[in-house]
């Protein structure tokens, strides 16, 4: 396989505004004119031949950044959407109807958890929940009306690696379709070019990086595509998310940075998850050879691009995380804040905020700890500071 190069894919794009500005104009526009009514009526019909409609359909910002995140993934392909749950739901209404059945990894980011668990029922849309890393009974959940397996590349917040290789020749046995949520690994890890059928991400995290928006996108194939935005039957078209011009042009331009975040986020993961280890805490991270799939992730990773910016820190009990977290915060090392992939390092306890959407005794049953803190690190330049103000903390904690 040729080495895979997703930063140089985004570098080599020539998309520039129709006034010769580098950057590519932003539309102002929701709707679009027509000098002949003939060519509306095309348009409706979905033979677009470069001209646009009306903003929730296409709009030429949105484009540009769906045609940079289809290079990011190497796929056919790309949608942008107001929310990483709206990249989500979409794609997930597109392929299921009523009647069908869903295998998702029962870890998941708490607000897909939710939509499946809780929200898909009123479809008529089964759901079996699964350890994504158990193959076999993963194996086991397929039944006749399965429509696809939902994982996501590095599990939220538990940190699995999906076999995505192994998954998709799953899928593609049964006949069914591989999503596959890339959110935490942008550019570590390509899941198209491993065989998923779907890569939704949000975008609010490292692609973005700012946390000065919320947006999604989705990469897959043309027929996929144009399947969600067909203005009859899109669930993308009709359910509506479209996200701002103006935001998804200011997200184009962080994606040009993508690949220098994601190696330093990584490098500084790394650090600190080494010197936690050696301090001999409980941390999870896929860096690490003490990580049950650290072999699996060096196989699908892209290694350049490090093992990425999150890792969590089991503390036992949440009393004992808040109190960490807080310190922390006092001390400037970051923000007590759910999301992630901001250029500051952010913490939360995961069981009480963004997987508090999963019932306990289901948190309890696949391993996440009351005082399991999740931890997106910083772009911080001299990480070895703020990794002994962590341990500072610890050690006023009486816990190292
Ligand atoms: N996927 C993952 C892995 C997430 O962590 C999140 C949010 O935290 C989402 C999806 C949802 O994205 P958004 O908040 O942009 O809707």
């Amino acid at each position: 396989m040729k080495k895979n190069d997703p930063a140089s894919r985004i570098q080599d794009l020539r998309q520039f505004g129709e006034f010769g500005g580098v950057n590519p104009s932003i539309t102002d526009s929701s709707t679009y004119t027509f000098l002949e009514a003939d060519t509306m009526v095309d348009t409706f019909h979905g033979e677009t031949q470069g001209c646009f409609l009306y903003s929730r359909h296409w709009n030429p910002s949105n484009k540009y950044l769906a045609d940079a995140l289809a290079a990011l993934d190497e796929t056919e392909a790309g949608w942008v959407t107001a929310s990483g749950m709206a990249a989500i739901t979409c794609s997930l209404l597109e392929l299921c109807n009523s009647g069908d059945h869903i295998v998702t990894s029962v870890t998941t980011y708490g607000g897909t958890f939710a939509f499946l668990k809780n929200y898909l029922p009123k479809f008529n849309i089964d759901v079996s929940f699964v350890n994504i890393a158990d193959l076999e009974s993963v194996e086991k959940a397929i039944r006749p009306n399965t429509r696809l397996i939902y994982t996501e590349s590095l599990t939220n917040p538990l940190l699995q690696v999906s076999d995505i290789p192994v998954l998709s020749d799953l899928c593609k046995t049964n006949g069914i379709k591989l999503i596959v949520d890339n959110t935490f690994t942008p550019m570590i890890v390509s899941p198209a070019r491993l065989g998923a059928d779907i890569v939704v991400y949000s975008m609010t995290k490292f692609i973005n990086g700012k946390n000065d928006c919320v947006a999604g996108a989705i990469c897959s194939s043309v027929d996929f595509i144009n399947a969600l935005s067909d203005v009859n039957a899109g669930s993308a078209m009709l359910l509506g998310p479209v996200l701002d011009p103006l935001r998804s042009s200011s997200i184009l331009k962080n994606l040009h940075t993508l690949h220098i975040r994601m190696k330093q986020h990584s490098r500084n993961a790394m650090f600190i998850a080494e010197r936690f280890l050696d301090l001999g805490l409980k941390v999870i991270y896929p860096g690490l050879e003490s990580h049950p799939h650290h072999t699996l992730m060096k196989e699908i990773m892209n290694p350049e691009f490090g093992f990425g910016g999150m890792f969590t820190l089991d503390l036992g009990d949440h009393e004992t995380s808040y109190k960490f977290m807080q310190a922390m915060q006092e001390k400037d090392i970051g923000y007590l804040a759910v999301s992630l992939g901001y250029f500051k390092t952010l913490f939360s306890c995961s069981g009480h905020s963004t997987s508090s959407e999963v019932p306990e005794d289901i948190q309890k049953e696949i391993g996440l700890s009351d005082g399991l803190t999740r931890f997106s690190i910083g772009l911080d330049n001299d990480i070895e500071r703020t990794c002994e103000k962590m341990i500072s903390c610890l050690k006023e904690m009486n816990i190292v």
